[in-house]
């Protein structure tokens, strides 16, 4: 088929996605005096937090560990920032770097030209010709909505957590949360909060772990003991800690997996769920904890135990995944089946060609800040190379 998209020539690297993870790698090429282009899909920067992410969130973990290159958080906010405060610090992040990204430009495919060593970029009626490639779209591209059976039939509301705003419009009503991740926690708070009566379908093993120890951010606490302690003996401190502080989560109906927080969190990119007091109103009875559904009725759900239940909506709390397959036409560095790098952190930022990857790290915005500052280094060494030669070589 002829090509009949304009074609805009990039002289610099081309960033796909306008979220915390391209801004970062636009202000950190920005520091080294590499201009970049960003194409983002949606009308805004960082529209996962504008657009996708319930009101009363705030940062998972202390805003020291989630701050972006050369950009600090606002000494007057808390230790964990609301969603609104987050959001502010991206827009004088991009507003401080003069970050301007093409907005309404979803792109559609994107592929190496081995003749003429560029890559080709589709979007929005255009082909982007550039040098480099900077994949910005998150683990989070996509809503992840599991096929449950007879989900069709179901005659209430059907959301993902992706849509969820608030929980004072399920005031009075039987909601069932699915899944009990960070997401289907504090979403089934929220519910409870404003007078809902939810239910939280578990349905695989988790760990839970306190967000805090003794005024310290779990996190923080990890990261500290990991520099002096094997994997091992700091996941038998967080189990101990967790067990003193929550009790145990198995009577509640929350297995744990055999293995330590964050050795599960190595070995199958599971987080640890941080808990912001979910875990007290299920003691109190207040959210209760139910089985994996086994199929819709027309009025509620089947569990896996048999029992059947009504409910007035349902919220999938059942995660993201990244839309890298989607787009873009590469198979060594990026995995086509989960569209994660196939290397792991701290190997997942560089592939061929000119390829690189940026948020992908499963660690948050700590890894997206890290990968950042490597690929901008690393264009940079090469943009003043190559613009030193290029006099000669035309
Ligand atoms: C509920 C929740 C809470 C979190 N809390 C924390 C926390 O406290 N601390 C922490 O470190 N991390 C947290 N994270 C994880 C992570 O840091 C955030 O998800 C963060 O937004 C990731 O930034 P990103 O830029 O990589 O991805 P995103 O924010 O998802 O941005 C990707 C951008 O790419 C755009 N895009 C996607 N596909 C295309 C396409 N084909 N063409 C053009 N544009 C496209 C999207 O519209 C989006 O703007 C949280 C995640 C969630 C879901």
């Amino acid at each position: 088929m002829i090509s009949k998209a304009k074609q805009v020539w990039v002289p610099g690297p081309l960033i796909v996605g306008a979220g915390p993870s391209g801004l970062a790698a636009a202000a950190c090429l920005e520091t080294k005096g590499v201009p970049s282009i960003i194409l983002e899909k949606d009308m805004c920067i960082a529209s996962s937090w504008k657009l996708r992410m319930y009101e009363r969130l705030k940062l998972h973990l202390p805003k020291q560990f989630c701050e972006l290159p050369h950009f600090q958080f606002p000494k007057e906010f808390p230790t964990y920032p609301t969603r609104e405060q987050f959001i502010s610090y991206i827009d004088s992040y991009a507003k401080a770097f003069s970050i301007e990204p093409l907005f309404g430009m979803a792109v559609e495919s994107a592929a190496y030209d081995a003749g003429i060593g560029f890559w080709k970029v589709r979007a929005n009626g255009l082909e982007f010709i550039c040098r480099w490639l900077i994949v910005a779209t998150g683990e989070n591209g996509e809503a992840f909505r599991p096929e449950i059976t007879g989900m069709r039939d179901y005659e209430e509301v059907v959301l993902h957590t992706s849509e969820y705003k608030r929980g004072d419009v399920f005031r009075g009503k039987k909601v069932l949360v699915v899944g009990s991740g960070n997401s289907g926690m504090e979403v089934c708070l929220d519910l409870c909060n404003n007078g809902a009566q939810p239910s939280m379908a578990v349905r695989d093993k988790l760990h839970i772990l306190p967000r805090e120890i003794v005024g310290i951010s779990t996190f923080g606490l990890s990261m500290f003991l990991m520099r002096w302690l094997p994997v091992k003996y700091v996941d038998s401190v967080l189990l101990l800690c967790a067990r003193l502080l929550l009790g145990d989560t198995e009577k509640l109906g929350m297995k744990r997996p055999k293995i330590g927080p964050l050795q599960f969190k190595i070995m199958s990119g599971k987080t640890p769920v941080l808990d912001v007091g979910t875990l007290a109103k299920i003691k109190k009875g207040e959210i209760k904890v139910v089985p994996s559904i086994n199929r819709f009725t027309s009025k509620g759900v089947e569990f896996t135990d048999g029992r059947q239940e009504d409910f007035d909506a349902v919220i999938l709390a059942t995660g993201y995944k990244s839309n890298v397959p989607s787009w873009l036409k590469e198979d060594d560095f990026f995995d086509q089946r989960d569209g994660y790098p196939k290397t792991q952190f701290p190997n997942s930022w560089k592939g061929k060609n000119g390829l690189y990857a940026v948020g992908f790290t499963r660690r948050g915005l700590l890894g997206t800040s890290l990968e950042a500052r490597w690929i901008a280094e690393d264009i940079a060494s090469l943009w003043s190379s190559e613009t030193r030669h290029l006099p000669y070589e035309l």
